[in-house]
């Protein structure tokens, strides 16, 4: 077989993901709170301390594309200048950012470490554990063609199967790239050509390298070799990594076994799959742990911006809901509400936005800034499913202050937002908009 146990560097695992999936978090919680009680919100990035809470369910890797609900995907902006759509800070956190909070020193049979938590199994009940599997086949959130297809899988299940979703490879979506100096989105299995790494590196569609003649392309005052481009098809794939039981050897995806490889220290932890963790618990050898023994999303440290977004959010779902159960004839509690919600902002940092040199340039005459500053800031909105903290929807917002200049000027900027079709129950307020959207819109409204 080929698959080896082993853990994607994450750094390069973020690269790959939707910002939104990412839930490493900046600030710590000692950073946030002072502030928090002494006025404005002013703080700076801080070494991560907080593990954030393993966020997947069933098919995680296939949200991506699953925007939707009326909120557009694209950058919705006003006074905006050139500048990066795309920041990292909050997928920014390393290997060492991650504390374990469980006692890591109990070795066991199979010679290997006790890291407790390492998979979000060991906080279920066997009953959990089988509704969470019966949920993976369900594959929620996948097109009706893939979910006939995942589940005839069912049947032919072998060794190379996932033992838990039944099916063989799970790919990631992978990330769009687009063309510097063009913008044009690169096709999949399109050809193109590259250069640089990680923040700087660059695409350059086939018809922009054609056009320019000569040694050269240049673009945003930069000129490039075409001899130092690459060439590249855009065919990469990224396979959800696998998991091996140390009990039973059978091999699973991460996601399905909620395998959390960065608890996994350097692949060394000892893994029970659900299926030998059942045995173990109705035999006694084993309890599940306590839900305290790992943290999740309301542990993240709250703002004085969160809690204002929470507070109105839960205050508008209650009426909505009272409306709906008056809209019904029943009484409140004779209608499903949305439950187990949670919002923080988990990063907020002080950033400068550079104007490019061409844009200066044009404008010239108007004594034109070149550069603004302005807090970056993510918010995300998690809500537990099946015991699962999953983050659903995400927004990054820049916030031009008061000392910043026109046009600029005390301006909030949305940058960056996305969601995922996840939300719970999927019902419909009274004016006939899903539930899930009327609580994305209370959010941006809130906010
Ligand atoms: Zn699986
Ligand atoms: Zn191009
Ligand atoms: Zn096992």
């Amino acid at each position: 077989m080929k698959r080896i146990k082993t853990e994607q560097a994450p750094a390069a695992q973020n690269e790959k993901q939707n910002p939104i999936m990412l839930v490493s978090i900046t600030g710590t919680s000692e950073d946030l709170q002072d502030h928090d009680t002494s006025g404005p919100l002013k703080y700076e990035a801080a070494e991560v301390q907080l593990e954030a809470p393993a966020i997947s369910i069933q098919g995680a890797a296939k949200k991506v594309e699953e925007n939707n609900d009326g909120v557009s995907n694209e950058d919705v902006g006003f006074h905006m200048q050139e500048f990066s759509k795309t920041e990292k800070e909050v997928g920014q956190a390393n290997q060492e950012d991650v504390t374990l909070v469980a006692d890591t020193s109990a070795v066991t049979k199979s010679g290997k470490p006790k890291i407790k938590g390492v998979s979000m199994i060991e906080l279920f009940t066997p009953e959990q554990i089988r509704e969470h599997i019966t949920g993976l086949r369900q594959w929620v959130g996948q097109s009706k063609a893939k979910v006939e297809k995942n589940q005839a899988m069912e049947h032919s299940m072998n060794e190379n199967s996932c033992q838990l979703c039944a099916v063989e490879k799970l790919n990631f979506d992978p990330p769009p790239i687009y063309c510097s100096p063009c913008g044009a989105r690169i096709k999949r299995n399109a050809m193109f050509y590259t250069w640089g790494s990680g923040d700087t590196r660059h695409f350059i569609c086939i018809p922009c390298y054609n056009e320019s003649r000569g040694d050269t392309i240049s673009f945003d005052g930069t000129n490039i070799l075409k001899a130092k481009l690459e060439k590249k098809k855009n065919d990469e794939e990224t396979e959800e990594p696998w998991v091996q039981c140390d009990k039973c050897e059978a091999w699973q995806h991460q996601v399905c076994a909620l395998f959390n490889s960065r608890r996994n220290d350097g692949g060394q932890a000892e893994y029970t799959c659900p299926n030998c963790y059942v045995e173990e618990v109705e035999n006694g050898e084993r309890v599940p742990l306590p839900q305290s023994a790992l943290l999740g999303a309301k542990d993240l440290p709250r703002t004085i911006l969160s809690d204002h977004i929470e507070n109105r959010l839960f205050k508008k779902l209650k009426q909505e809901r009272l409306d709906r159960a008056r809209f019904h004839g029943k009484s409140y509690d004779e209608v499903p509400g949305a439950e187990s919600l949670v919002v923080r902002v988990v990063s907020s940092v002080d950033k400068k936005l550079e104007v490019k040199q061409r844009f200066l340039e044009i404008f010239q005459e108007e004594n034109y800034p070149s550069e603004f500053a302005y807090k970056s800031k993510v918010v995300l909105l998690f809500q537990k499913i099946e015991g699962v903290e999953v983050c659903l929807f995400g927004m990054y917002v820049q916030e031009f202050g008061a000392e910043c200049e026109q046009p600029n000027h005390r301006r909030v900027y949305l940058s960056y937002l996305d969601s995922v079709k996840y939300f719970r129950p999927e019902i419909r307020t009274v004016t006939g908009e899903a539930l899930r959207t009327f609580v994305y819109h209370e959010i941006l409204a809130s906010y």
